[in-house]
């Protein structure tokens, strides 16, 4: 490694990443050359480097001298370095290569949400350092908690897991945000054909099913299920899901388990990062808005220009519609308070969710 990296203490870190920024996190947006279809790894790579936090977690550890150049989270390290340096003119090629080799196919038809995920376990799994792979992974996190309740001995199962992205089903229809963050978490009869084993009453019973929130993350990743599968046959909704630019926590609170850290009244996320899908299910391009310097940017490949929040709502998708069916697909907001030096208040108050 050319640089030297200060050594930082990965909990202090942790407390600042959990919410508040006392720097600028102003950058500028870099195009970034598609080689070999890599327009879905490109517009994931935007947005991980509009993800600040993430680069400093990754600095705070220091690779050995003999470590394997195929590491993922060594080369996401470096991509997102030369992404600063304007100089460079091949920034994330080596990531790409690294991915190519190991983890996905180039010149395929790649979903941002699976290679979101690759990435991310991926810089989880080959991190040497326990600790930075934790922040990696808190980075993201959202705790939640099925429940499944027996309805004949009432007794509530209850099962943890963690997502990287909240996946929202959408509707064939006009979708809001919140009411598609509220579907995840309604509360489900399962059908008679579908009895839950219990073990209290050693047979099979009736049961309601409900996803639980436990913990929301520093950054909170919505992927909309733009994609269907019907019979083996994958197909794209164009549907309609506007979504805010900032929105409050408290759509959560319904949603809360009896286990959860508990939402605090003035927090709220900002959209920072948006990933675009433009075209069908066989036949895609990736693209990605960024906000930085307290504008909007537009990075397709190579080519980045200045951009608006209303262009950014043309991908809502449907009655939005543009010539190209550009389609918002993944949705990266960052939690801030009231108290946080950044971010802007009077956004929050004029695109408040009700
Ligand atoms: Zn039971």
């Amino acid at each position: 490694m050319g640089k030297n990296y200060s050594k930082m203490d990965p909990r202090s870190l942790h407390r600042s990443s959990s919410l508040n920024y006392g720097r600028s996190l102003n950058y500028e947006v870099r195009g970034l050359f598609n080689y070999s279809l890599s327009c879905c790894v490109n517009a994931l790579l935007q947005s991980f480097s509009a993800t600040t936090e993430l680069l400093d977690i990754l600095n705070i550890w220091h690779p050995s001298d003999g470590i394997d150049e195929r590491n993922v989270p060594l080369q996401l390290r470096k991509a997102l370095e030369a992404m600063r340096d304007i100089s460079h003119s091949a920034p994330h090629k080596d990531f790409l290569n690294c991915l190519y080799r190991q983890a996905i196919r180039p010149s395929t038809q790649q979903d941002a949400d699976e290679i979101f995920h690759i990435i991310l376990n991926l810089s989880q799994k080959q991190m040497p350092d326990a600790a930075v792979a934790q922040e990696i992974r808190s980075l993201y996190e959202i705790k939640v908690e099925t429940q499944v309740v027996c309805s004949k001995c009432e007794f509530i199962h209850r099962a943890p897991s963690s997502l990287f992205s909240l996946p929202l089903a959408i509707w064939e229809r006009e979708n809001t945000l919140k009411g598609c963050i509220n579907s995840f978490f309604k509360l489900q009869k399962l059908p008679d054909s579908e009895k839950f084993y219990c073990d209290r009453c050693d047979e099979k019973q009736p049961s309601t099913h409900e996803m639980k929130l436990v913990s929301l993350p520093p950054i909170l990743c919505v992927h909309l299920k733009r994609f269907r599968n019907d019979d083996g046959f994958t197909r794209k909704l164009f549907s309609e899901v506007t979504f805010p630019e900032t929105f409050s926590t408290e759509i959560f609170a319904a949603a809360q388990s009896e286990n959860a850290d508990g939402l605090k009244a003035d927090e709220w996320y900002s959209l920072y990062a948006v990933v675009v899908h433009i075209g069908t299910a066989m036949f895609g391009h990736y693209t990605a808005f960024i906000h930085s310097d307290q504008e909007w940017y537009y990075a397709d490949d190579s080519c980045v220009r200045q951009s608006t929040w209303a262009e950014v709502r043309e991908t809502y998708g449907e009655s939005h519609r543009y010539g190209q069916r550009r389609t918002a697909y993944l949705l990266l907001y960052r939690k801030k308070s009231r108290n946080s030096t950044v971010g802007n208040t009077a956004a929050l108050n004029e695109h408040y969710m009700n």
